[in-house]
């Protein structure tokens, strides 16, 4: 049973020269109870913007978003506090979200509710999370800037967990922490999911991360997902050629990527997505019929979804032109 769905999501932003792009392009997501779901992308592909309408942090300008069966609504802060408690987002910078002249333990005690067990009942709890994240039991008298960068996302897990959340959007929490405290931070992630049944929606760009992590995970390339499955076999048998490029650019153990020559070019201008397929400028394999006609995300075998016209083609299927423009129809 899922836990979230988001379904056909789209967000628009306007620029400071007032041009508008869809930064997510209508795109649909689920996660089910107790699974970690990755979602992973170059930056500015708009994985972020969809953790933020996941979360009622910003309002989609299509599509629907549902946790627990109910519409996620943006919220203010003080209504997030009372109805979305069970839905916590942590951000890449914990340093940011932490109050540097507050002690950690008031930090992750704010967010317990005490249920009439008191100061106590509170205190315990702290000391719960706080081994639960694998800090020392000293730490509650402590300051944020006391703390080393993986110590810190720690805190700030901690304290998403005091609100005895159902699930948890995560938005890059790995990216600002050196290897070693990646490692360790995504371990205590899988850990704590297997533990509480808690579930998890990891967005990062590093898919080497995510496939150590998530149960599932769903490619995102300019607004819109090109490809899902369960991460073991999208990592052994990628279906669209964009995550073959991301797993390319997984360094090897000797220090090198091999993203340069898998995958050149930026990634174009969501005010101005290239026509047909979004990555066919980019793309290695493409054909005519990707500069002209969009493909669907499009079943790709048991469990997997792939939106690209080779793996249309060899499952036999005809690639079908959309309908002309109105004004050109006889
Ligand atoms: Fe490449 Fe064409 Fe597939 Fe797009 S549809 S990923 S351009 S082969």
């Amino acid at each position: 049973m899922s836990i979230l769905e988001l379904e056909d999501v789209e967000v628009t932003y306007e620029r400071r020269d007032r041009v508008r792009f869809q930064a997510v392009a209508g795109t649909s997501l689920t996660v089910g109870r107790g699974e970690i779901v990755g979602l992973v992308g170059e930056s500015g592909c708009g994985k972020s913007s969809l953790a933020r309408a996941a979360v009622g942090l910003v309002a989609p300008t299509a599509g629907t978003v549902r946790f627990e069966g109910r519409p996620v609504e943006p919220l203010t802060r003080r209504a997030r506090s009372k109805e979305l408690t069970r839905l916590q987002l942590v951000f890449q910078n914990p340093y940011s979200s932490l109050n540097p002249r507050r002690r950690v333990g008031d930090q992750v005690g704010d967010a317990i509710s005490t249920d009439g067990s008191g100061r106590s009942g509170k205190s315990t709890r702290v000391a719960e999370l706080l081994e639960l994240v694998g800090l020392p039991a000293n730490a509650r008298s402590r300051y944020p800037h006391e703390f080393s960068g993986g110590q810190r996302q720690r805190i700030a897990i901690a304290r998403a967990l005091a609100a005895d959340p159902s699930l948890i959007v995560l938005d890059e929490p790995l990216a600002s922490l050196d290897a070693s405290a990646q490692a360790q931070v995504a371990n205590l992630l899988l850990d704590l999911s297997r533990q509480l049944s808690l579930s998890l929606l990891l967005i990062s760009h590093d898919l080497a991360i995510v496939h150590h992590v998530a149960d599932v995970v769903s490619v995102m390339y300019l607004g819109k997902i090109v490809e899902s499955g369960p991460t073991t076999e999208v990592w052994a048998s990628p279906r669209h050629p964009y995550t073959e490029a991301l797993i390319g650019a997984v360094p090897h153990p000797d220090g090198t990527g091999t993203m340069p020559e898998v995958l050149p070019g930026e990634v174009p201008d969501p005010a101005l997505p290239p026509l047909g397929c979004r990555f066919h400028p980019r793309c290695p394999h493409v054909m005519d019929v990707c500069r002209s006609v969009e493909p669907a995300l499009n079943s790709a075998g048991a469990s997997r979804l792939a939106a690209c016209w080779l793996h249309t083609l060899e499952a036999g299927s005809e690639i079908s032109a959309p309908p002309a423009p109105a004004h050109l129809r006889p």
